[in-house]
């Protein structure tokens, strides 16, 4: 499994993980295989009775956040992108002047509102290859230890018209 299929599968909350990894090794014409109704992610969407929302037009906007941060910054990580997508009031955001930009919303999300959700979203993003991240490790001077950070590169060539023609429904609240 690749790096962020499996961060997809780690911060899925309410996706059955049978259809998950099912569908990360599919054929393209295979039949998905129902629910199992007994994974954790399922327990935990029967136990929340969570409603299965449209969330393309919050993608197409989280897709401009992540143009507009990547086009104009460096070393932009995944939770810029959610902190300014959810219009975050967060120390960063303020000393940046973020909050003043045009993708800084002006009221809040209806479907990716949670901070895991749109962290998910985003990653989805990733995932489908719409936005490309990469992840940058850098060795400690003092004892030689490893730290790892994700970079958000920027979105594909074409990511929006790509994203329009695709489904993205999101479990909710
Ligand atoms: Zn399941």
């Amino acid at each position: 499994m690749k790096i962020f299929e499996v961060f997809y599968y780690c911060n899925s909350q309410y996706e059955c993980r049978q259809q998950l990894i099912w569908q990360y090794q599919a054929w393209p014409d295979e039949v998905k295989p129902p629910v199992c109704r007994k994974c954790n992610n399922c327990v935990n969407r029967i136990a929340n009775k969570l409603k299965l929302l449209d969330g393309k037009e919050e993608i197409i906007k989280l897709l401009e956040v992540v143009e507009y941060l990547t086009e104009r910054n460096e070393q932009i990580c995944p939770d810029d992108i959610v902190d300014v997508f959810r219009g975050g009031k967060t120390a960063k955001i303020k000393q940046k002047n973020w909050d003043t930009l045009p993708v800084y919303p002006t009221e809040k999300r209806k479907i990716l509102k949670t901070k895991e959700l749109a962290q998910f979203a985003l990653t989805d993003l990733v995932v489908r290859g719409l936005v490309q991240e990469k992840i940058i490790l850098r060795k400690q001077f003092e004892n030689g230890s490893l730290s790892s950070s994700i970079v958000i590169i920027g979105v594909v060539p074409g990511a929006q018209a790509s994203a329009n023609m695709q489904m993205w429904y999101y479990y909710v609240k």
